[in-house]
Order: C-alpha cells, then structure tokens, then sequence
C-alpha cells in the first residue's frame, strides 16, 4: 500500500491530508513535532479567526503583490468560496465581518479544529506527535526525533508543510530551512511579515503611552497610504495599520538602514484650515488646550507631535498644520521574526513545478507558510496555505498515480 508522509500538521498539512485520505488503499501519515497539530491555527483563533475574505476574486488574488501569478492559479481551484463550503461541509457557519472579512460564526478555530482531525482520523489519516523532522538518510527515507530517540520511515511520497519562522513555540521555527538548502533547493531568507516595529521613543513617551492606541490616523510609506489605527508600544508600534505597511517599511529598512512612516494625526481636516485655526491667538490657553481645541489633537497624537517636532514648530502654526498631516515617525528595526504574524521568505516557487512538487527531489511536495509568498492580514494568510496544501495534496496523488 503506498505510504504518503505529510509534515506539519497545520492548516497546508491537514487540508492535504484531506485531500489524500479521500482515495482508497493509501496511508495517510501526518507527522508534528509539537504535542498536537494545528496548535498556530487555535492561535489565530485567539482574537477572532478571520479565514478568508469576501471581496472579488480578482481583487484577493491582487494582494499577493508579486505572488498573484502562482498563488492566483491555485486560488482558483480552492479559493475563498470553496474554503467556505469546505468549512459548512464540517458543520461550522461563517459569516461575512462589515469590512467583507470572514470567520466562522463562533469566530474560534477550535471547534473547526476538532471536526476536522476527527473526520480525518475516521478517514484513516494516522497521527503521529512528537516526530521532529531531521531530514533524509542516505537511503531517502525520512528521519525524525521522538522522545524515545531518532526513527526512520520510508514512505512513496512527502509533502512538507512545516509553516514559517514565528511563534516557535507553537512549533513553526524555520529549522527546516538548512534541511532545504543542504539539498540544494533554494530557500530566500525568512523575514517578519505582518510585523511590528522598534522606534526609539524617550523614556518618558514610552511610559507615558505604552499601550495607548493611536486612531484614527492615516499612515503612509512609499506609495501606500492607509486608514486605520496602531498602538504604541513600550519600545515601538504594532498593530493592523503597521502591520498592513509593514511590507514596504521592512524592504526599505532593509535595503536603505532606515525608513519612515509618515502618519496624518487629522485625516478630516484640511491643513490650510489647521493651520488657519491653529493661527488664532493662543492668549492663555496651554499649548495642550490649543491644539485640543484648534486641531481636535490631544492624547497620544498630541504625544506623538511633542516627541518628534523640535520645539520651535509647536508654536509654528504652518509648521505645526503641515506636521500634523505629514509626521514622520522614524522607525529603527523590525521586531524579531518570531513575534511576526507571518514569515516572507521561503522556498523558490522557480524550484516547484505546477503541483508544488520540488524539481529537484521527486516526490516531495511543499505548501502553506514555508512557500515564498506574503500577504496582509484580512485572511490571506490562511487562504493561501489552505489552497497550496489542497494542491501538493491532488500533486501527490497524481505523483503516486503515475508511480505506482
Ligand atoms: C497570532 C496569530 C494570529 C493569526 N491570525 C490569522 C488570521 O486571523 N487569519 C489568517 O489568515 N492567518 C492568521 N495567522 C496566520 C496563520 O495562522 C498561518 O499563516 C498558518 O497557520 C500557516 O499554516 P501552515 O500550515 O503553513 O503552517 P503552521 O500552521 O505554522 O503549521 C506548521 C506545522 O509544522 C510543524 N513543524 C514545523 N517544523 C517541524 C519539523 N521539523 N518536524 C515536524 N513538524 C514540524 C509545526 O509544529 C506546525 O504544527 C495568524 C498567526 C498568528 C501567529
């Protein structure tokens, strides 16, 4: 009987394994190193797990950036709506959120999780925890560490789906990436995606605002401009606004040593008006009362501006109107990868063919986070994992097919 060994039992691995237990007379091994599968996917449950979008097709596929022309194929034979179906086919209702974000109506992953693994256990898919894959012996068979010492299994096909380099202890740490290498397949660096940022606040802004949410506010890097909200944190900023620009800003960073987020602290108001009103005589008023009743600032904008202007501009009513829409906040690193929502960086999609199947080793499939693409946070993350699962899935059945 031919044995299919999948590695990593998150949302890529599992929804192969789907797709290969529905096909009689194969075992179906899915191998995790942590305690149990799917532990990052409870995670993104945590604060409401957002699966998917509802926007159209050709706008989702778009946020791929450079990534559409292999990720859009692959969302057009499993993409946002037949995630859905696929999700109601495991008895779990969804629901489209006012921004056409979609999570299942509990907004838990867990009761999706347990569904899944149970129909999947009654369809023969075999479990097997603990395993940390090590790589190849000589013979190709798979070599993994168990708690009672290192085993080898031969198998006909592998798919691995080992996820990105974040949230190491839910067992996504990128350590397979010099298992890759060692075998020539080219792997780009593992970066933070969907990242916060180090700023080097004084100590009195930091523990004055640690915390503190700055909205609403427009944020701009390059040619990207946004509406929305981050926090201050103790040493930087994170949050969805900083996270959707957080592409642009880290290549920057990356490339030039530093880079700026410019934010609009009054994206209702003009800046000939601020500075109009900002002009009016101040008489007594603190400068903290004229902007709160001139410009509508006051909090941690008001913070933000007494941080990052020099003095002379606070009482500068141009200056000050054109700070307010224009504020370059200077930002000095990512934070680390592992704190990352998601990883860029990955393996080649130049060393896979149409079915994800690595050119170079026959047989074996890649799919999910580990893959070289990135997306923002709205659900794409999971979209993609899920339909580049499903397809190393329906590749190694075609592989076993044409082997065996
Ligand atoms: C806090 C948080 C919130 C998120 N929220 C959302 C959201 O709302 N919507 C969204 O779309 N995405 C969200 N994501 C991202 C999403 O969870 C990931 O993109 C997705 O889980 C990746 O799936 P994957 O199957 O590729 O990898 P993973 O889910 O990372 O699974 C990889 C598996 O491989 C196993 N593994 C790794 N190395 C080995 C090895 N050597 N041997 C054996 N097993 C190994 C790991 O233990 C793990 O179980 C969130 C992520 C985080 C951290």
């Amino acid at each position: 009987m031919p044995r299919v060994a999948i590695i990593g039992g998150g949302p890529a691995g599992l929804i192969a394994a789907e797709r290969l237990v529905a096909v009689d007379g194969q075992k179906v091994l899915i191998f995790d190193a942590m305690p149990s599968p799917g532990r990052k996917f409870l995670m993104a449950g945590k604060g409401g797990m957002n699966i998917t979008h509802s926007e159209p097709l050709a706008d989702f596929v778009g946020r791929y950036g450079s990534r559409q022309a292999v990720i859009g194929p692959l969302l057009e034979r499993f993409g946002p709506q037949q995630l859905r179906e696929w999700i109601h086919g495991l008895g779990i209702e969804t629901f489209v959120g006012t921004s056409g974000r979609v999570f299942p109506t509990e907004m838990k992953a867990a009761p999706l999780l347990r569904a899944w693994l149970h129909r999947l256990r009654e369809r023969g898919a075999q479990f097997h925890v603990r395993r940390r894959w090590l790589g190849w012996a000589d013979d190709g068979a798979l070599c993994f560490a168990t708690p009672d010492g290192e085993t080898r299994i031969a198998v006909d096909a592998t798919i691995l789906a080992l996820g990105g380099g974040s949230w190491a202890k839910l067992g996504s740490d990128g350590a397979w990436v010099p298992l890759l290498a060692a075998r020539g397949i080219p792997v780009a660096p593992l970066k933070p995606a969907n990242c916060g940022f180090d700023v080097a606040w004084s100590a009195h802004f930091s523990e004055r605002y640690a915390g503190q949410p700055v909205k609403p506010v427009v944020a701009s890097v390059a040619d990207r401009r946004q509406q929305g909200e981050f926090n201050i944190t103790s040493g930087g900023i994170e949050g969805g606004l900083v996270y959707a620009l957080s592409a642009p800003l880290r290549d920057i960073l990356e490339t030039t040593g530093y880079a700026t987020l410019h934010l609009d602290l009054a994206p209702d108001r003009m800046r000939t008006r601020l500075a109009t009103d900002l002009a009016r005589p101040r008489g007594r008023d603190s400068l903290a009362n004229h902007l709160r009743r001139r410009a509508g600032i006051e909090g941690v904008k008001a913070g933000l501006l007494r941080e990052l202007l020099p003095p002379e501009t606070l009482t500068a009513p141009d200056a000050l109107a054109a700070a307010i829409k224009h504020l370059p906040l200077p930002v000095v690193a990512t934070r680390p990868l592992d704190e990352a929502i998601s990883t860029a960086g990955g393996v080649a999609f130049a060393a896979l063919d149409e079915n994800l199947m690595l050119r170079d080793l026959p047989g074996v499939f890649c799919a999910g986070e580990m893959l070289d693409w990135e997306a923002p946070t709205g659900g794409y993350l999971l979209t993609a994992c899920f339909a580049t699962g499903r397809a190393a899935g329906a590749g190694a059945q075609t592989w076993l097919a044409s082997t065996g």
